[in-house]
């Protein structure tokens, strides 16, 4: 696997692979990676010729009171993992280069951003929206792999590809989950013991939504008081974020559930803030 930090060498190994026929597939991460990162490069793998996966804790979608300082990093350990999933090109861009004195341009996606974690991270898309423009326009990736665990974000940049004209699929991927449910996340190292234990109440709430809904429940306020008080009721569930039951494609809230209807939670256990989410009818 070659390590690449400069953007430009970047760049240069992206046109010359381009003009040699190579297609290439793209994962962009923050590292301290696990299973739901490897199932995108996994699936990128056999997907393109060339798989790129980014590593960069990009500090222009934290908010000033998040975990951006905290944010957990182990190089070495993503390295042996990359190199075990077969990953071509690992691209670590530098920070000063990505954001060099004078930076004033940013790309921002109105609407989708405007609501679920949209409303609790101000600034948060754009950020993302902007260093995933930057990384597009280095790379030039035939494929982007994204995760539904961040269904918003995926939705995001599917409406930056179309309204700019990015020429990239992108490819959405299911939620990898621990044994227990809990969907995996960098972010679960914050976790103590007791914590880890009570995490998986956001995907039970959302199993008992699930079996709700099938009972013939479709009603979006029941469904989401019934999550409401489940949550409630776990001592390690400091603050809910945010319940929100939307269209898959709007994000806007619905009255009423169906097929495709998007269920998407955020709370935090302790200080540490999980996501969650389940796509009705889809596998949870
Ligand atoms: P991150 O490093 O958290 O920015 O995540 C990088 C990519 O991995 C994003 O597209 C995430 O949606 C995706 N991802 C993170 N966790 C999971 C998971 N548990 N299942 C599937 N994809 C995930």
């Amino acid at each position: 696997m070659l390590t690449v930090r400069p953007t430009a060498e970047m760049a240069g190994i992206s046109k010359s692979l381009i003009l040699n026929g190579k297609t290439i597939g793209f994962v962009p991460t923050m590292g301290y990676l696990h299973e739901g990162h490897t199932s995108l490069i996994d699936r990128a793998r056999t997907e393109n010729d060339i798989v790129v996966v980014s590593i960069f804790v990009n500090p222009t979608q934290f908010g000033p009171n998040e975990d951006l300082d905290k944010y957990p990093r182990n190089l070495k350990r993503d390295k042996s993992i990359l190199e075990k999933h077969n990953v071509d090109i690992l691209f670590l861009p530098i920070e000063t280069e990505m954001y060099p004195d004078g930076f004033s341009t940013s790309v921002e996606v109105k609407g989708l951003t405007e609501g679920l974690c949209g409303a609790k991270r101000p600034g948060h898309f754009k950020g993302v929206t902007t260093v995933v423009s930057k990384l597009f326009n280095i790379l030039k990736p035939n494929k982007a792999y994204f995760g539904k665990k961040d269904f918003q974000q995926l939705k995001v940049i599917e409406r930056m590809v179309r309204d700019l004209n990015y020429d990239i699929e992108i490819v959405g991927c299911p939620i990898v989950r621990e044994k227990d449910g809990l969907a995996k996340s960098s972010r679960n190292t914050y976790l103590s013991k007791n914590e880890r234990i009570a995490a998986t109440c956001l995907f039970k709430s959302l199993k008992k939504a699930r079996s709700a809904i099938e009972g013939g429940n479709n009603s979006a306020k029941e469904i989401s008081n019934l999550i409401r008080s489940y949550l409630e009721s776990i001592p390690e569930v400091r603050r809910i974020d945010y319940i929100e039951i939307v269209n898959p494609n709007t994000l806007k809230p619905v009255e009423s559930i169906e097929n495709g209807t998007l269920i998407a939670i955020a709370a935090f256990i302790g200080n540490t803030r999980l996501i969650d989410n389940y796509v009705v009818g889809e596998e949870l």
